[in-house]
Formats: C-alpha cells, structure tokens, sequence
C-alpha cells in the first residue's frame, strides 16, 4: 500500500499524522508528508482512516 498527498489540496490540519503518526508528518512548509513508503503492513488501517479523516481529500491511495 502506497498514499500520496496533492499538495494543492493540504490546508495543514494535522488530522493525517495524529491518527497515523507512522506514516505522516507535518513539514516546516506546514503540509502533512508522507514518511513511510510504501505503509508498513501494521499501519494499513489506521492509514485508511487518515485518508478517510483528511478534509480536504488530499490524500490517495495509490497503489
Ligand atoms: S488530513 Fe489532509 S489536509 Fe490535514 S494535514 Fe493531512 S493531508 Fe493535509
């Protein structure tokens, strides 16, 4: 499993690495990056929910 942020579209909420801190940081730009890549097999679901929780729908799953 692969995610990717559109930069574009992250308001820098911090939603994305409160749930799943192992797969998103926020930057010094203010923008949520992703970290691990692809997600670790232990992080799958709480990514999930990351992308499910993004208000912006700024994250995707890619692959
Ligand atoms: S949840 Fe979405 S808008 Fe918020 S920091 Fe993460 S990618 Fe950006």
């Amino acid at each position: 499993m692969k995610v990717k942020i559109d930069e574009e579209l992250c308001m820098g909420c911090g939603v994305c690495p409160s749930i799943c801190p192992e797969v998103f940081e926020m930057a010094d730009d203010g923008k949520a990056k992703v970290i691990a890549d692809p997600v670790p097999p232990g992080s799958e679901d709480s990514c999930r929910e990351a992308v499910e929780g993004c208000p912006e729908l700024a994250i995707k799953i890619v692959d």
